[in-house]
């Protein structure tokens, strides 16, 4: 690629600046003010210009409009060039990290993050593309390529769907490997996928839909397959499809995404029997959505309209029926059977399409990744990619927010350990002077919520081990006793006067370090169970679909055996995901919804400004220009640079950092421009960086 003029660019851009903004925020003059910072990026995001950087963090605003930036030509335009040099770009920050990976010969991961909407996904789908494209391809290369791009479409078929917030909501959270040999061939990948939204499967609020999947065979699939399915056209018919009134989204073409699922299922070795399982089951959750129970005389539940159900999963009709009107319990020497009610078989009847849909999207994550395993042993790096639920606010919040709330506030404050803490740190260790940058710990927020013995998560599941005595109002009550009076915990009962008129009665709110979210007890208790019968889980082992046989294997420990609630189960997944990511080298993107009606060229200041403040931009700024951009060991820099001065070059006999010394005296450097630390040189801004770079270059 061609190499561009810093200087001729830089000086271009000073007089761009008042029409296009500043590319980096840490060249803004008046930087600490909020108000600048959010005038740079209206200023930009009415030019079209979605990218800028706050040194080598990327913030993103989302255009809602398809910008013409991401062609095979823009791709080639950033491949090989030093990251400041050109506009900013994600295909930029792509670039940077690999190529830092290939002279580092080390992992790294990038962390996009935004409220939903806000272009996490995007991103990282572009992510992907560009290395996509520009890895060294040989005919094996590109099949792993292939299977990493085709992974996406039906991940996302299966674990997205329309929200309020979102017609293409991201409902699970996702990280994934990319793992690069030496010569930066994508060799393999892994994904690892958290806590997908199942109770999704069986109920959807108002203008809202389910997975993308069941909407797409019901509207795309063959006359054939649907007749074998003994499904109808019509996405009405269908319970499970209807409770949000909005089957039809102008946004999303069901029948074209039912082809693209269809031809990357084939190219991620989905044998025509896997399909053919895996859409039985798709179909018998929505037959299941519309089985009906009424009582028999004696208040017993029945099954009143018989459907496909039973053949789909491979199950005797008897069987099932059994399974979902009755439950096993044991009696002294024996067990027993116990009916339902009515509401009971509903119950069970959902339950059981959440563990059927929720098991088969794990083994689906599996499936594919044993698409992507990578046969060669030999030393691998990998740069990770982290596209995980953003920050959710609805006008009723549930258990589902409160999980994917937490984990932003954990994502936050890996966030501050790895940038505001750690670069602070870092200068104190090299003895560099420095002002502290003051910032908001969210820790105490993440204490709140999973503290031993008294944290959020600690008392919910406390309350789940006492069937049948505790509520989700005796949730609430202990919370209240327990953790009344922390600063970022209120209810009804504790709340003011004014905070009082807010709140219901079964509420309460906590406010986490993006906002304030009410949440509503009613369900916690239930989700957090999970409680599948055992009764359900027998009745599934009896199942001939290979898909289902293996999501519900007959060795599974039964309910004698307490296993971990949900939110436990999630919370030792994020202690995981932490360690994953600690051991690489961080970088970020962060994602900004610029308005909430999801249309272009509008930029809501109020919105936007709420986003700076709580991805901690301003702090990072901070932080960033009060400090230096680049730093690198005194052996480092001097190999690079050595060359440009006669006394270093060829070989400098004395300790690097007075080599380092030397060199810079003879670059110029003027004194504000660099720190020396105790292992490192420090550079203030990267232009002067660029200026060596370029003096190395001619
Ligand atoms: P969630 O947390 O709900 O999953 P998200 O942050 O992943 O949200 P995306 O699905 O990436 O959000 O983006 C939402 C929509 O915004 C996309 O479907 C697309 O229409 C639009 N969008 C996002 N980024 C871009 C972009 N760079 N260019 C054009 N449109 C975009
Ligand atoms: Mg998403």
């Amino acid at each position: 690629p061609q190499k561009r003029d810093t200087r001729r660019n830089m000086e271009a851009s000073l007089t761009a600046r008042d029409r296009v903004g500043i590319q980096d925020f840490v060249l803004l003059d008046a930087y600490t003010s909020e108000s600048a910072f959010l005038d740079n990026l209206r200023k930009r995001f009415h030019e079209n210009l979605i990218y800028t950087y706050v040194g080598t963090l990327l913030v993103s605003v989302n255009p809602y409009k398809d910008l013409d930036i991401y062609s095979k030509k823009q791709m080639d335009t950033y491949m090989g060039v030093n990251f400041f040099e050109l506009p900013p770009h994600i295909y930029a920050l792509a670039d940077n990290v690999f190529r830092t990976m290939l002279s580092e010969f080390n992992n790294h991961f990038i962390l996009i993050s935004g409220e939903s909407g806000a272009g996490k996904t995007e991103a990282s789908k572009k992510i992907l593309q560009f290395y996509a494209v520009s890895c060294p391809s040989t005919k094996l290369l590109n099949n792993v390529r292939d299977r990493l791009l085709l992974s996406n479409p039906v991940l996302e078929a299966f674990g997205n769907a329309k929200t309020l917030k979102n017609d293409n909501s991201s409902r699970f959270g996702k990280y994934m490997d990319i793992q690069f040999d030496h010569r930066g061939g994508a060799v393999g990948g892994h994904i690892l996928s958290y806590l997908l939204e199942k109770s999704r499967v069986v109920h959807q609020n108002h203008g809202e839909r389910n997975f993308h999947i069941f909407y797409q065979l019901v509207e795309g699939g063959e006359e054939d397959l649907l007749r074998w399915l003994g499904l109808e056209r019509n996405c009405k018919n269908y319970r499970y499809l209807v409770q949000g009134d909005c089957a039809k989204v102008s946004s999303i073409n069901d029948k074209s995404d039912w082809k693209t699922v269809q031809k990357a299922l084939s190219v991620i070795d989905f044998s025509e029997s896997d399909t053919e399982h895996l859409f039985g089951i798709i179909a018998s959750v929505l037959h299941l959505g519309n089985l009906k129970f009424e009582a028999d005389a004696r208040g017993y539940a029945t099954i009143k309209n018989n459907q496909e159900t039973h053949w789909l999963l491979g199950i005797p009709n008897q069987v099932l029926q059994q399974g979902l009107t009755h439950r096993k319990i044991e009696a002294k020497t024996e067990e027993v059977l116990s009916p339902f009610s009515v509401e009971h078989a509903v119950y069970a009847r959902d339950a059981l399409a959440k563990a059927i849909y929720g098991r088969t999207f794990n083994w689906l994550v599996n499936k594919i990744n044993e698409s992507l395993v990578n046969q060669d042993s030999s030393r691998k790096m990998v740069v990770g990619l982290l596209d995980i639920y953003g920050f959710e606010v609805f006008s009723v919040n549930s258990f589902e927010q409160f999980c994917i709330n937490y984990c932003n506030e954990k994502l936050q404050q890996l966030f501050i350990q790895l940038t505001l803490k750690s670069e602070q740190e870092e200068y104190e260790l090299e003895g560099i002077e420095w002002e502290p940058v003051p910032y908001f710990n969210n820790k105490i927020i993440c204490d709140l919520v999973e503290e031993k013995f008294r944290g959020i998560i600690s008392l919910l599941d406390e309350e789940c081990l006492r069937p049948g005595e505790a509520t989700d109002l005796t949730f609430l009550e202990k919370m209240e006793e327990k953790i009344g009076g922390h600063p970022h915990f209120v209810t009804h009962k504790l709340a003011d006067k004014n905070t009082r008129k807010t709140l219901e009665r079964g509420d309460f709110r906590l406010l986490h370090y993006a906002g304030e979210v009410t949440y509503c007890v009613v369900g916690f208790l239930d989700k957090n169970n999970d409680l599948l019968y055992r009764s359900g889980k027998e009745v599934m082992q009896h199942s001939k679909n290979a898909i289902i046989k293996h999501c519900f294997p007959s060795s599974e420990p039964d309910n004698k055996k307490r296993p971990e609630t949900v939110v436990t189960q999630f919370k030792n997944s994020l202690v995981g995901l932490t360690e994953i990511l600690t051991s690489k080298e961080p970088w970020y993107v962060r994602c900004i919804k610029p308005n909430e009606s999801k249309q272009p060229a509008k930029f809501d200041d109020v919105l936007v400004r709420h986003q700076v403040k709580y991805l901690g931009l301003m702090e990072h700024l901070r932080v960033r220009r009060a400090g230096f951009a680049y730093r690198r060991k005194y052996e480092i820099f001097l190999q690079r640079y050595k060359a440009l001065c006669p006394d270093t070059w060829p070989n400098w006999k004395g300790t690097p950092a007075e080599g380092v010394r030397c060199l810079i005296k003879h670059l110029g450097y003027k004194t504000d421009e660099y720190k020396l630390g105790r292992t490192k040189i420090f550079i203030r801004h990267p232009r002067t960086l660029f200026a060596t770079e370029d003096a190395f270059q001619v």
